[in-house]
């Protein structure tokens, strides 16, 4: 049997001309359609979404995964750019896209259904794909299930909180909403109070927070509530389960508004996007149920999309009342906060 490739090579040679080639070549890329993604996500926590997306839809996904300086690379590559979707942790780093100019306006209907009003933009610059609640991990045996973000500070906690660096982009997220609710005077005196309770320098990892509550250097501590997930249904025997065994997750709230601080993972899509429908396409898909139970059954991440399932450990964490403070309220004190982290010496 004849290979087909020299069949058809054959046949071009038959037709002898160029153009037709060049057709034939068309025909077969519009065929593969595609589309390209820059995310700083982690890979493992990503692929599994992109190919249920690829299995779906055929449209194949291209990632580059970019650790740091997405922005400048996109800006450096401008109108050549062949990002399509450009995917984000921290809505700080979202919105450096869109102020950088490097993102375009969307319109789509289905994004507009899944995702509530105040978790993306009003002109389709930017999406919210999952949400990250910032909890409390507190000693399993205390006698706590109730907390505000302020308590933190409260001198009953003196040398028994657990924190990483105040300037970590989840710390300055929170740090930036107390500014909003509180004040920025009524904050930096919550930073002093924090870090005259902390049990050990704020640094390392969310993670670290709740091996340092088993190890009984810290009673509670703040830090993001999908590791919880992880380390709950980590096998039996690993460090990872111990750590999480040794906590209980209480999602505080801000005394002024009864809710809880999230920040989120998102997209948008490139200015320069080569496969703007594919690019629209992915973003659709990665709201819908099938992925949106994905997000939170393997990233145990908070879909934001209402109405999926959660995995279980992260359902015990009980109703999430998100803060109904706008995502842009929060990028826009992040600097201020980032500076009163350093005024007071919070991790010095
Ligand atoms: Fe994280």
């Amino acid at each position: 049997m004849r290979h087909p490739r020299a069949s058809l090579y054959q046949r071009l040679k038959r037709l002898g001309t160029l153009s037709v080639g060049l057709a034939l070549l068309a025909a077969s890329s519009a065929m593969a359609a595609e589309v390209n993604l820059y995310t700083t996500r982690e890979p493992r926590l990503i692929q599994p979404l992109l190919d249920a997306f690829t299995q779906e839809t055929g449209v194949q996904v291209n990632t580059v995964f970019v650790k740091d300086g997405l922005l400048e690379r996109v800006r450096a590559e401008g109108e050549q750019s062949p990002a399509d979707v450009l995917m984000t942790v921290d809505i700080g780093n979202l919105l450096d896209l869109v102020d950088g100019g490097v993102t375009q306006p969307i319109r789509s209907e289905t994004l507009d259904a899944a995702i509530p009003a105040h978790l993306r933009a009003d002109d389709g610059q930017w999406y919210t794909l999952s949400l990250r609640d910032r909890v409390a991990y507190v000693a399993k045996d205390l006698d706590v299930d109730q907390l505000h973000y302020e308590d933190f500070a409260d001198p009953q906690w003196r040398g028994k909180v657990c924190i990483r660096s105040g300037q970590h982009p989840y710390n300055t997220a929170l740090i930036a909403a107390l500014i909003a609710h509180d004040g920025a005077e009524a904050t930096e005196d919550w930073l002093r109070g924090v870090k005259a309770n902390l049990g050990r320098p704020a640094t390392g990892g969310d993670r670290d927070v709740a091996r340092d509550i088993l190890g009984g250097i810290c009673d509670i501590g703040l830090a993001n509530a999908y590791y919880v997930g992880r380390m709950k249904n980590a096998e039996p025997g690993t460090d990872a389960y111990r750590w999480g065994d040794a906590i209980k997750v209480v999602r505080p709230s801000f005394k002024a508004s009864g809710g809880t601080h999230v920040n989120i993972s998102g997209a948008a899509v490139a200015r320069h996007a080569p496969h703007p429908d594919q690019a629209v396409q992915l973003l659709e898909y990665l709201v819908s149920d099938e992925a949106q139970s994905l997000y939170a059954r393997a990233n145990y991440e908070y879909p934001v999309k209402a109405g999926v399932e959660l995995d279980p450990v992260v359902a015990s964490f009980g109703v999430l009342q998100v803060d109904a403070l706008p995502l842009t309220e929060i990028a826009r004190h992040r600097r201020q906060a980032s500076e009163l982290v350093d005024k007071v010496g919070l991790n010095q």
